[in-house]
């Protein structure tokens, strides 16, 4: 059984109609064409925006370019800057309920929710811009007497920003604001499903003063918008969020004018827990782990792996409690988990489900299709005597699927974790402090939760190990991701050289 909560008719609906903003201006593509967007949980056009195309990709590249070459915006002091992007933030703040309905009826996400993840954004925002005014280089002093030495960070450039469509809003923010904070330009394209609260942004970037060409945002497919923005010689940065294999493709297409990448992609994340873990809050960590965002997170604890002689008893207890997760409209204050993003990722999912099943493993609940009679749901999930040589426990399922595996000694808890090709996150539960940090170090991901899952802050850097992505984002060091480092090398007094007198 599973708490279900059938989504309301849209009666007042209105369909919300975007244009792309390029150097400045709400403009039509070259050409005429447009995406809808249908509400995954209820099955109408909910939104459409006008469709980019690789001319204007071009053309918002060549406004980036001109704004970074000749504008203001990399010239204004950092105070300037800050200023700028703590208005965008209060601007965000003011606007938080249609951000939030937008995110959440294009994405299918429960309300309540994205509420959490604008708020986020919000805080991101203002952290970028506190980072804005500490941006500084190093000097050296200490060379010899006929030296010193200068270490400037400069913005890189032109950023190419793309975005999926799992967390619209928070993601553009976890890059944005700290491009705008170190002087960068950008084109943002955000994912073609769920690019509403993205175009919205660039409303309210321009209201707070951010000069024309600075942020160019429009709306398209990968193949037609996405490709041109990782490959086009005028950009200097990919700021990139989404799909290993996409990841591949984009720095493929970057290693031809050698540009800087970063990548944040996919994640298959083990929660380690031992026998004297304080279970009850675990349990509640599981199910909110595996099921939150109906499992199309990165982060997602997707990977159960137990210990022998609390496996089955544990498990029951997350079968018991998924039972009271409230499954259905996203624009229910109480849902807890949303609708899945399209019917054919939830095919995918399926596909996952049947494929563990005839690999040997046990569907210990749920597993099946909710029909509303609109939109596509999916009940929560949970596979047990799931092995680390199948499918279902290597490859991103993204969906409310969680895997249960077992183990013995820590060292073949530690093995089956570090197993697979992703390493984004991990969580331990155990109340031994050894224990934790012995797994927090050996356990090859970019976060380690110890008695929690899924917690963050601004002030943390994220971001994953092998092919779950290179660099980081957030945390002190994230304006500096979008910089060069310049040395000027300076000699004071006479120089003595190859053919100079001495
Ligand atoms: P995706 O890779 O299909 O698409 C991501 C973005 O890339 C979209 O905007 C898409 O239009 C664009 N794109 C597609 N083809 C492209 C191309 N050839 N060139 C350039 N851009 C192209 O991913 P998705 O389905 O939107 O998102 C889900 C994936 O994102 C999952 O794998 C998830 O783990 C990952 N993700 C990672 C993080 C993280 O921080 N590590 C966060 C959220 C999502």
């Amino acid at each position: 059984m599973t708490v279900l909560v059938k989504p309301q008719k849209l009666d007042d609906l209105k369909v919300r109609e975007f244009r792309m903003l390029i150097d400045g201006k709400w403009v039509e593509g070259v050409e005429t064409g447009t995406i809808e967007r249908i509400a995954p949980s209820h099955g109408v056009t909910v939104s459409r925006y006008a469709a980019g195309t690789k001319d204007d990709a071009n053309r918002a590249i060549a406004a980036a370019r001109n704004a970074f070459d000749n504008g203001p915006w990399p010239r204004m002091t950092a105070s300037e800057r800050s200023g700028i992007l703590l208005k965008a933030a209060d601007l965000i703040s003011a606007r938080a309920d249609e951000l939030a309905h937008l995110d959440a009826i294009e994405a299918g996400k429960p309300i309540t929710q994205v509420r959490g993840e604008i708020a986020g954004a919000v805080d991101i925002w203002r952290y970028a811009a506190a980072l804005a005014r500490d941006l500084h280089g190093e000097s050296y002093n200490t060379l010899g007497e006929g030296t010193m030495g200068v270490v400037l960070r400069e913005a890189i450039g032109v950023v190419s920003i793309i975005t999926p469509w799992n967390f619209p809003f928070l993601i553009v923010s976890q890059k944005l604001p700290f491009a705008l904070a170190a002087g960068c330009t950008a084109v943002v394209k955000p994912s073609e499903l769920t690019s509403g609260s993205t175009l919205v942004l660039g409303e309210i970037l321009i209201e707070a003063g951010v000069p024309a060409g600075v942020v160019n945002i429009l709306a398209g497919t990968g193949a037609d918008v996405g490709a041109p923005m990782t490959s086009h010689p005028d950009v200097d940065m990919i700021s990139f969020t989404g799909s290993t294999q996409i990841g591949r493709l984009t720095m493929a297409n970057a290693a031809q004018t050698l540009k800087k990448v970063s990548l944040e992609l996919g994640g298959k994340n083990p929660q380690i827990v031992f026998p004297d873990a304080n279970l009850e809050e675990f349990v509640d960590a599981a199910v909110f782990g595996a099921y939150f965002n109906a499992g199309e997170c990165c982060n997602a604890g997707s990977r159960l792996i137990l210990h022998r002689d609390i496996a089955s008893d544990v498990t029951a207890r997350i079968a018991a409690l998924s039972e009271k997760v409230k499954v259905g409209d996203p624009l229910d204050p109480t849902t807890q988990v949303g609708a899945i993003i399209t019917p054919q990722h939830l095919k995918k999912i399926q596909g996952y489900v049947s494929g563990a099943a005839q690999d040997g493993a046990t569907v210990a609940h749920g597993g099946s299709q909710i029909d509303f009679g609109m939109g596509q749901f999916m009940t929560p999930t949970i596979l047990s005597g799931v092995k680390p040589e199948m499918a279902v426990a290597r490859e991103e399922v993204f969906g409310p699927v969680l895997s249960v595996l077992t183990f013995e000694t820590t060292e073949e808890a530690i093995r089956i974790a570090n197993s697979i090709d992703y390493g984004l996150s991990a969580g331990v539960w155990s109340s031994d402090f050894d224990t934790c940090m012995t797994i927090g170090r050996k356990v090859r991901a970019g976060t380690v939760w110890m008695n929690t899952f899924m917690d963050g802050a601004s002030e943390l850097p994220f971001g994953g190990y092998q092919q779950s992505g290179l660099g980081r984002e957030l945390g002190r060091h994230a304006v500096e991701d979008y910089t060069e480092t310049k040395t000027l090398n300076m000699h004071i007094g006479r120089r003595t050289g190859w053919w100079m007198p001495r």
